[in-house]
């Protein structure tokens, strides 16, 4: 999230207003999803609000580079939220060094904070994770995590913004 507050805060009153605006544009990709979510924009508005490569990944289900996050090797407490949205989703409680080169963590930061879908991209299925609130792709699930879930959100850095405890 870079540019300006003004048009997220009034996003947000939509949201106290109980409102929500539907996806319009099938901008292609995991991004064809027919659903709606409380934080919408056109492809022209998310393209104003994000940075390219906060876009290509977050709108166009992109993936960043192995080693390229400074969050790979973020270790401090604190909260990771969507760099889309603010909404947050992963938790410095849940995150571990898989050793992929992606941050990574066992669990989202709660049930309700991200969704899921499954892309055949690759030519076999993997579970898609997104941010709840905005659609916004973040990356996989695997099945190859630690306890106590087994599971590894291998998360794309350039999609999360960290907060410090
Ligand atoms: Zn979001």
């Amino acid at each position: 999230m870079t540019h300006t507050s003004l048009s997220r805060r009034s996003a947000l009153a939509w949201l106290g207003a109980g409102a929500s605006i539907p996806v319009l544009a099938a901008c292609g990709g995991s991004e064809a999803r027919a659903q709606s979510y409380p934080v919408s924009y056109s492809e022209a508005e998310w393209r104003e609000r994000l940075t390219a490569q906060e876009f290509r990944i977050l709108r166009e289900a992109g993936t960043e580079r192995a080693y390229t996050s400074l969050l790979n090797d973020e270790k401090r407490s604190g909260t990771y939220v969507c760099a889309g949205c603010d909404n947050e989703v992963y938790s410095s409680r849940h995150k571990f060094d898989s050793g992929t080169g992606w941050p990574s963590f066992w669990r989202p930061i709660s049930d309700n904070a991200v969704g899921y879908e499954t892309d055949y991209k690759l030519g076999y299925p993997r579970r898609e994770v997104h941010c709840a609130t905005c659609g916004g792709h973040l990356g996989h699930v695997f099945n190859d995590g630690p306890e106590p879930t087994g599971k590894r959100h291998c998360i794309n850095g350039v999609a999360m913004d960290f907060r410090p405890a």
